[in-house]
């Protein structure tokens, strides 16, 4: 067995399988055009082999996932979740 590690998706937690359709999601900074403006980017990537294990790399299991980090970044700036949504709705 060449690799004895395995991938979590980074938004569900689910575990890769072989067959599964993965893809990576780097966050970085980018050009700073104006002062006061985000300086960060979401990129979208095909799964790579060498790149998965690239710690600045983010795991996500589907676009369903995808789309869920895109919504966290868009609205936090990171793909961390908030545990906060889940809680909202009691009582
Ligand atoms: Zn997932």
């Amino acid at each position: 067995m060449a690799w004895d590690e395995s991938f979590i998706c980074n938004i569900c937690g689910t575990v890769k399988l072989e067959s599964n359709h993965w893809w990576m999601i780097a966050l970085g900074n980018v050009f700073c055009f104006e002062e006061g403006q985000p300086s960060r980017h979401f990129t979208l990537l095909p799964w790579n082999e060498e790149e998965s294990r690239n710690p600045d790399v983010y795991h996500v299991c589907g676009e369903g996932c995808a789309t869920k980090a895109l919504e966290r970044f868009m609205s936090s700036g990171t793909l961390e979740g908030s545990r906060a949504d889940i809680r909202t709705t009691a009582g």
